[in-house]
């Protein structure tokens, strides 16, 4: 029985992969395989180009399936060259986005300051915002792992109006984990999950944390996603390279039902 106050929430993110047909074809695909007494919510981000058309596609076959992009600025508009605002991400169909992901971190100089500028910006504009936090190896072998997560946690979400995020969907993505295959074990991943939601808490108070939705990131897979959702405060996934393959994907999305404690 899946806890009941928390729905189950399986992410597939695309990355930079996939021309504008290939992503239509790949979401055509994934509605074919599911229901519409689906027990999770599933979500594709999917590459700005694409977000559009995939928007159309799901609209025509009535999915359910939501639609987030990987980024975007924090300004409504203006001379920002490259950049994607909330609204235009909205306008093209998005009801979520990611935000901070470990490859945005790294690669584009993403902060947790900048992180809770796209939190504040995307909440206003009613996107819901899918927030990664993680530690890299280093970070975890050097016994820090914690201290990481309260670091990312307090600056990249602190200071809201509990009611201004209700929306908030939290990733926790070990560095070391996306893209490595190598996964947290469910036990890593419960610990990881258990101490955000406990700063959660302390920072919106217990009714927050019990509903809060916190996904692990990392390397999920068919293989091991039933023991990763077996852990009572895994409320879902975020997939990188097996959300492309729509038969995997699928398995991972039917992951075996398990026995959760209340929420
Ligand atoms: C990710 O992109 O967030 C991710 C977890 O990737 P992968 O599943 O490929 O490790």
């Amino acid at each position: 029985m899946t806890s009941k106050i928390r729905t189950p929430f399986i992410a597939g993110n695309w990355k930079m992969n996939l021309t504008a047909g290939e992503a239509v074809e790949l979401v055509r695909c994934l509605h074919k395989g599911i229901s519409s007494d689906e027990k999770s919510e599933i979500l594709v981000a999917v590459p700005f180009t694409a977000i559009s058309v995939v928007s159309q596609a799901l609209r025509r076959e009535n999915s359910s399936i939501l639609l987030a992009a990987q980024d975007m600025h924090w300004e409504d508009k203006g001379a920002y060259t490259g950049a994607v605002s909330p609204a235009q991400i909205k306008d093209a169909g998005c009801s979520h986005v990611i935000l901070g992901h470990s490859e945005r971190r790294r690669y584009f100089g993403e902060t947790d300051e900048t992180v809770k500028k796209k939190v504040q910006a995307a909440v206003k504009c009613v996107v819901t915002p899918v927030v990664c936090i993680g530690e890299t190896l280093e970070e975890r072998e050097s016994q820090r792992t914690y201290r990481v997560l309260e670091t990312q946690v307090g600056g990249g979400l602190g200071g809201f109006n509990p009611l201004e995020i209700s929306s908030l969907i939290v990733a926790y993505e070990p560095v070391w984990a996306i893209g490595t295959g190598r996964t947290a074990t469910p036990e890593q991943a419960q610990d990881a999950h258990l101490f955000i939601r406990r700063r959660i808490e302390k920072l919106y108070g217990g009714e927050f944390s019990r509903r809060l939705r916190i996904l692990y990131g990392g390397s999920v897979k068919p293989e091991n996603v039933d023991s990763i959702m077996a852990q009572p405060d895994v409320d879902g996934a975020l997939v990188g390279g097996e959300s492309l393959k729509a038969e995997r994907f699928l398995r991972i999305v039917h992951f075996q039902e398990r026995i959760k404690a209340q929420g």
